[in-house]
């Protein structure tokens, strides 16, 4: 059977390169693949016996060589969200029941996970024998449950989805086959580790094929130019990062070296949530780089993404990814041929998780009979498959006199405007219109926000006059979770 992380386990034979390759760095402590390799086995043979552990998600070298070895062992691990309050944190202990939690030495854990057996995790690797290294562990069969991941929280209460090894194999391989990603690539990599994106993608992506992941622990624009620039080949980010290195390379006392550092990368990818037209603009004109992006999901993995050699269109997330099909369904379930009609995405494939933990009702609410996912997602389809997303389902699709509209183009239109720092639409019940748009507008100016006429004036002008906002509303700040991603159900829905 093909393990899951071949680049780990295959270390003999090859003189020694692939070994002494530097697998993952957290600020100063690196860990070769040989180091790596004999902590996560070192750790796994403690695992042996063990139910389900949850691993306390800091970003650090711990967090990787734990979830190494709960994959080496075959114990399902659980990445849990260290900033997470207390009664989330009951909710998911109580919902994922692990037997044992894994920490660095020197983690304080909350009492939520004090009643568990508690493993010290060590990167020291003083005892790592060179080259190669046992294999006590035989491969788990490809639907074992690997890492039962929990969602965003962006709709509702997060829910556990059960990832089998076959997800993770398969949408890393469609990854690969979209991006090219081989072992001498350096990921940047500043997102947290307890989501699909920062983990799956962004540590097992890399080990996957012997390539670096270099962590900065918390998102700098100085720390990514620094990276990019001393090796760093690749960033995937969340639109926030991409907000930022935006707001610098416009700034003439930004970050030297920056446009030097992105316009070197080999990949930009955004995802987790929709760039903004105009962060995409703005960083292609200073760089001559695009941003491609990239779109999936808890229960799905990837789905749709820009492949390395295609064309990165601002406003849309690629075409569906090898082994992923996609399709765009109407309301009453008739699935829609024409491509510009906006349909909810459902996505069927390798890429799926089994189900959520313990909640039989939203898996089978989620999965049609013959095994589509539904995302919950609306789009369109330009005609070469590239699919734009509209927004969700639940905040984003607006039914205002008998128009369906999309909040994103209207945030796009309203970031058009030199007066909004950041922007969120939202629809509220109204009497007449079924629903009436609202904006949700932080200015760039805090002092003199733009009147309230000019922006719906400039929205109505850039699409058209039924798209035009009602109501808008000035905030200091969105309301945003640990991805970046707006929190439209704390805005008044
Ligand atoms: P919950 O399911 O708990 O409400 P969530 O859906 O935000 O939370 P995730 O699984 O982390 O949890 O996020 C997946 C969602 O993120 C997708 O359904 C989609 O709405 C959004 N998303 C991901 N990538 C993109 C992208 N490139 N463009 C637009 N939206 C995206
Ligand atoms: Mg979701």
């Amino acid at each position: 059977m093909t393990p899951l992380l071949p680049a780990l386990q295959d270390l003999s034979g090859t003189s020694g390169t692939a070994a002494s390759r530097e697998a993952v760095r957290f600020g100063g402590l690196s860990l070769t693949y040989a180091q790596l390799a004999a902590a996560s086995n070192a750790l796994a043979v403690r695992l042996a016996g063990a139910g389900r552990v949850a691993v306390w998600a800091t970003p650090t070298a711990e967090t990787v060589v734990s979830v190494v070895a709960a994959l080496r062992a075959g114990v399902p691990a659980v990445p849990v969200n260290p900033r997470t309050g207390a009664r989330e944190l009951a909710h998911i202990v109580a919902d994922s029941a692990p037997t044992t939690v894994l920490a660095g030495p020197a983690d304080e854990l909350p009492a939520a996970l004090a009643g568990l057996e508690r493993l010290d995790v060590s990167t020291d690797t003083a005892t790592a024998p060179d080259g190669a290294f046992p294999e006590p562990f035989p491969e788990p069969s490809p639907e074992a449950p690997a890492l039962i991941v929990y969602t965003s929280g962006t709709t509702g209460p997060p829910k556990g989805a059960v990832l089998p090894r076959r997800a993770i194999a398969a949408s890393l391989d469609a990854l690969e086959d979209a991006w090219r990603w081989t072992g001498d690539d350096v990921l940047v990599h500043a997102l947290p580790l307890f989501h699909v994106h920062g983990l799956i993608l962004g540590v097992l992506g890399p080990l996957r094929r012997g390539g670096s992941v270099r962590h900065l622990g918390r998102f700098s624009v100085e720390g990514v130019a620094a990276e990019l620039l001393s090796g760093g080949t690749m960033l995937f980010g969340v639109p926030t990062m991409y907000h930022r290195l935006a707001e610098a390379l416009g700034d003439p006392a930004g970050s030297p070296g920056l446009t030097k550092a992105l316009a070197g990368a080999r990949l930009l990818v955004s995802g987790s949530a929709a760039l903004p037209v105009h962060d995409h603009e703005r960083i292609a004109a200073a760089t001559g780089r695009r941003v491609i992006e990239r779109y999936g999901m808890t229960e799905t993995l990837m789905n749709t993404g820009v492949r390395a050699d295609g064309e990165a269109r601002p406003g849309t997330v690629g075409p569906p990814l090898r082994g992923v099909a996609l399709r765009l369904v109407e309301e009453d379930g008739t699935v829609l041929d024409d491509p510009a009609t906006i349909g909810e995405i459902q996505v069927r494939g390798p890429n799926l998780f089994t189900g959520y933990l313990n909640r039989p009702d939203a898996t089978a609410a989620a999965l049609t009979e013959d095994g589509w996912f539904r995302t919950g997602d609306m789009a369109t389809r330009d005609a070469d498959g590239y699919v734009r997303i509209v927004g969700r389902k639940a905040t984003d699709l607006i039914k205002s006199g008998g128009y369906k509209i999309g909040a994103g183009e209207i945030e796009n239109a309203l970031l058009d405007h030199p007066g909004v720092r950041e922007a969120a639409v939202t629809g509220e019940p109204d009497a007449d219109l079924g629903e009436r748009i609202v904006a949700w507008v932080v200015p760039a100016d805090p002092g003199s926000p733009p009147p309230a006429e000019e922006l719906a004036d400039h929205v109505a002008g850039l699409l058209a006059p039924h798209k035009r906002p009602r109501t808008v509303r000035f905030l200091d700040a969105l309301p945003r979770n640990d991805l970046g991603k707006i929190m439209k159900r704390s805005l008044g829905r």
